[in-house]
């Protein structure tokens, strides 16, 4: 798969409003998890403080909640957290009708909350129609709780232990719900980067010699002229002779393996002396820091003899290729469109006049 597609389907894929990203899946799974263990904490605490008849009461929602939990698993989507909304809100109106305002019910709009916040593909309208109608639901219920007294009368005990269980239930839920979002953030933040990373790389490679492509070596060489303005460097630029030839008598696949065999002997020949890199077709181009005409006429002649003695093995004997250079060294003044146009005329002249040679 290559680098675009894989981030269609890192960012693209998951903000397609249609499919459920898994981690929300996740969310709704783990909620209704949570939410079936709340209630069966409820049925005993019901049943040991003598309320067995308001433990039986939660019946329907248990059924819900585990029939939820199901068809989750079988048919994901988004239409699972208005059903979780639906459970969690009309237990939590039972409960604070049932219990009052002192048992923290009312609590239970929280892990809401965060989940519609989290859940970063709904719209902004959405989350704000949503958390106005948790914010008056909860006014109501508070105003309710101040004009009515709750229909079960707990003793202090019974009451601390259910405020207990409700603040553990809350807590634990939005402490879960928090780490499945954050680490699918996490993980596509890191997954971005690391295609950021192959991106650029992609953006400055030759596909087919694997070297440096001719936009990384300008950014080298503009980097260089105003990073050390004052610091000396040659370039220059070689072509391959009659390589048209060599194309047209033994195939266009074997004019690409010259391209290679020549791409690693430059690699390997250039590697502590500076950068080559392939300039377009059948060109290259080398800059090398720190050496005069002098001393980079000499490498590059030693590089064109390699060249010329280089076997590229076609299905018989191997065949050699010859290569035409043209050197120039950076004058400290003009611009490097004048600086390559000059090491390029060099070449030309060395086409013009029998080819396989260095001008300098
Ligand atoms: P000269 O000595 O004057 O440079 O002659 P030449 O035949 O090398 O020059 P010319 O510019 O006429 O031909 C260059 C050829 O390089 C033409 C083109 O088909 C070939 N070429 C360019 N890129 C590739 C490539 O990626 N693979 C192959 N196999 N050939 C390429
Ligand atoms: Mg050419
Ligand atoms: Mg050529």
């Amino acid at each position: 798969m290559n680098i675009v597609n894989k981030i269609k389907n890192t960012v693209f894929i998951n903000s397609c409003t249609r499919c459920t990203p898994h981690y929300f899946t996740l969310v709704m799974q783990w909620s209704y998890w949570l939410i079936i263990l709340y209630f069966f904490c409820y049925i005993i605490f019901t049943v040991y403080f003598g309320l067995s008849i308001y433990g039986a009461i939660i019946t329907p929602w248990i059924l819900a909640a585990i029939v939820s939990l199901h068809f989750i698993r079988r048919f994901p989507g988004r239409r699972h957290l208005f059903l979780y909304t639906i459970l969690l809100l009309s237990w939590l109106i039972f409960f604070v009708i049932n219990f009052g305002w002192d048992c923290g019910g009312q609590h239970f709009i929280m892990p809401l909350m965060v989940i519609v916040f989290f859940s970063i593909y709904d719209t902004i309208p959405r989350k704000l129609l949503f958390l106005g109608i948790l914010f008056a639901l909860r006014l109501y219920l508070f105003f309710y709780c101040m004009n009515h007294t709750p229909i079960i009368q707990l003793s202090a005990v019974s009451n601390a232990v259910l405020q207990i269980m409700n603040t553990s239930f809350i807590f634990i839920h939005m402490a879960v719900v928090c780490l499945i979002f954050s680490t699918n953030i996490q993980n596509a933040e890191k997954q971005l980067m690391i295609y950021n990373q192959e991106l650029q790389k992609q953006a400055c490679t030759d596909p087919l010699t694997t070297l440096h492509n001719r936009r990384y070596m300008m950014d080298l060489l503009e980097n260089q002229t105003s990073v050390k303005p004052h610091d000396r460097f040659c370039v220059a630029l070689g072509d391959i002779d009659l390589f048209k030839k060599i194309n047209d008598t033994r195939g266009h696949n074997f004019g690409d393996l010259v391209l290679r065999e020549l791409a690693e002997l430059f690699k390997d020949s250039v590697k502590d002396k500076g950068y080559v890199c392939r300039w377009g077709g059948e060109e290259f181009f080398f800059f090398l820091p720190d050496m005069n005409l002098d001393q980079a006429s000499e490498f590059i002649n030693s590089l064109n003899i390699a060249v010329s003695k280089l076997p590229i093995h076609d299905n018989g004997d191997p065949i050699h290729v010859t290569m035409t250079f043209g050197v120039e060294e950076y004058d400290y003044q003009s611009s490097l469109t004048n600086l390559i146009k000059s090491a390029d005329d060099k070449l030309y002249y060395g086409k013009k006049h029998g080819r396989n040679r260095v001008i300098f």
